[in-house]
């Protein structure tokens, strides 16, 4: 048994009251402060353990958004495509089909892309999708400035880390932070979890899952690198004369580091990253943080030297750009709220009358096509005043891998924003929101398409029909004849298949 120590208790601080405290800065966090301001909202608290918004996107150096696009159509837009629209006029900043550019097989197009991984659907007949790369660093300023336009009604408290919940009875009241001034307090009337980890919400007592399936992506640590002084073209053209070399590189790269790495291309042409998966770590356990920190730095040198040689009219001048400034964390513990997303939300695509996000994602079950996220899936079980988007959107073992990728982060972050001001404002708490209320802003107000919504464009559902929302897969008709895709999708194979 481990040794315990009893902490005195004391008494603290109370830095604030609020009506709004969003823990956490992430896509998630981020997209949940900005979007409750926008609806009307005051006096809103974010706060962030680090010196930036962003977490995992430009923290982590996650610089590539998928499938923003189901063939030529657009589903994910509100403040993920805000993001771009804003990015796009500084040099360098993004990268990636436009979205009128989307389902496009223009020859020269596709030839354009084809190098830069999720740019095109490749088949019989390859097209273009809307995925878009960004400098992480243009992003933390240009996150700094969507929040500062909201400076009357969102307070944003940097190096600040939030402890623990304040509960009364099953309602939660508050949070205690943490930072060079020590230990204190803020009151809230809503709480929005959006560490990523769960960090409040664990300690509720609300249930919640822990580390996803081990032989998934979704419980891989990171550390994401990158490398300057390439030509990203100059390698696409290397790999088109070599059959297989993208594949033998990969491999290649796994032996070196020890765990799978893969170089991806960035915004620009003389940078690209490296993303890695580092199997059977806790991203929530400090060792494991540890250890793979370390573990991934100490390969970065053999692998530009590898990569000199191995493509010398590519990466000739390679160096050590930089290295991201904290880890990344795929997927640690996860909320089991009201509604629990599974693989079958992917074969079967279910109808929500609480639907808050309408994406299509990376998976091979619906072949990416549109899935509807209910507002239960971010609302936790039996306790009050909380809401809980982002990473750690209760979704299981498997449907986890395609629930937290960044525009889903933001889409869940963006409706708990809003969830929370409409319920501020009817005066009621979020378990009992109005969520035609909350449909309506989103829809109307913030650009986010949301299907049987009378202002959203009728296209798209008509499309999705047409299309059968992408079951025409092998996997989705297998699921469909035995009434429950669990029993014929195998995550780990296809994983495996995969890397
Ligand atoms: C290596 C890697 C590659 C990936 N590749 C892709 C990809 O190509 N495309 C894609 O779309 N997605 C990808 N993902 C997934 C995606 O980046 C994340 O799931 C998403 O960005 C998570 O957003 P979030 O806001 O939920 O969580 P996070 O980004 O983790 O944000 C949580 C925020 O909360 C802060 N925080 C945490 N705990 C506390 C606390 N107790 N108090 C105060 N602040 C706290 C953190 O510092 C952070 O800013 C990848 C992830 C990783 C790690």
């Amino acid at each position: 048994m481990s040794k315990v120590y009893l902490e005195p208790a004391n008494s603290i601080n109370v830095y604030a009251e609020c009506d709004i405290l969003v823990v956490g800065g992430g896509s998630a966090g981020h997209s949940a402060a900005l979007a409750a301001a926008r609806a009307g909202a005051k006096n809103i608290i974010l706060m962030e353990r680090y010196g930036y918004m962003g977490g995992d996107v430009t923290g982590g150096y996650v610089i590539m958004v998928p499938a923003l696009t189901w063939y030529e159509k657009s589903f994910v837009r509100g403040i993920q495509e805000e993001w771009f629209t804003r990015l796009d006029p500084i040099p360098q900043a993004v990268l990636g089909p436009k979205i009128s550019q989307a389902g496009s097989t223009d020859p020269f197009l596709v030839e354009t892309f084809k190098g830069i991984h999720g740019c095109v659907k490749f088949g019989e007949n390859p097209s273009l999708v809307r995925a878009v790369y960004f400098e992480p660093n243009q992003l933390k300023i240009e996150m700094d400035k969507m929040l500062l336009e909201e400076r009357d009604r969102i307070k944003v408290l940097y190096h600040s880390w939030g402890v623990r919940p304040i509960m009364e009875g099953n309602e939660v009241k508050g949070v205690i932070f943490e930072s060079k001034e020590g230990r204190q307090a803020i009151f809230a009337k809503v709480v929005i979890d959006a560490t990523g980890d769960g960090d409040i919400f664990r300690q509720t007592g609300t249930p919640y899952m822990s580390l996803a399936n081990s032989e998934t992506r979704s419980d891989k640590t990171a550390l994401v690198w990158r490398i300057g002084g390439i030509n990203w073209d100059l390698y696409q053209e290397w790999l088109r004369t070599r059959p297989n070399a993208d594949r033998q590189m990969y491999k290649t790269l796994g032996k070196i580091a020890g765990f799978p790495s893969m170089i991806i291309a960035s915004s620009r042409n003389d940078v690209c990253w490296v993303n890695n998966w580092i199997p059977n770590k806790d991203c929530a356990k400090v060792e494991d943080l540890t250890k793979s920190e370390i573990m991934v730095r100490d390969t970065m040198r053999d692998v530009i030297e590898y990569l000199r040689e191995a493509c010398p009219v590519a990466f000739r001048n390679a160096y050590l750009y930089d290295i991201a400034p904290q880890l990344g964390a795929r997927c640690s513990y996860r909320l089991e709220g009201e509604h629990v997303m599974t693989v079958n939300d992917f074969a079967f695509a279910p109808k929500y009358d609480d639907v808050i996000a309408w994406h299509s994602t990376v998976c091979p079950v619906n072949d990416n096509a549109p899935i509807e996220i209910p507002y239960r899936s971010i609302l936790p079980k039996g306790v009050d005043n909380l809401l809980c988007p982002g990473r750690h959107i209760s979704a299981d073992d498997i449907a986890i891998d395609w629930l937290t990728l960044i525009p889903q982060c933001i889409g869940t972050g963006q409706a708990a924003g809003i969830a929370a001001a409409v319920a501020l404002e009817q005066g009621t708490n979020v378990r009992n929101v109005d969520i035609k209320r909350v449909q309506d802003i989103l829809v109307v107000d913030q650009d986010v398409p949301l299907p049987r919504h009378p202002k959203t464009d009728p296209d798209l559902e008509e499309f999705c029909e047409e299309r059968e929302y992408g079951l025409y897969t092998e996997v989705a008709k297998e699921a469909q004849a035995a009434g429950d895709a669990r029993s014929v999708y195998d995550p780990v194979k296809l994983y495996q298949q995969h890397m």
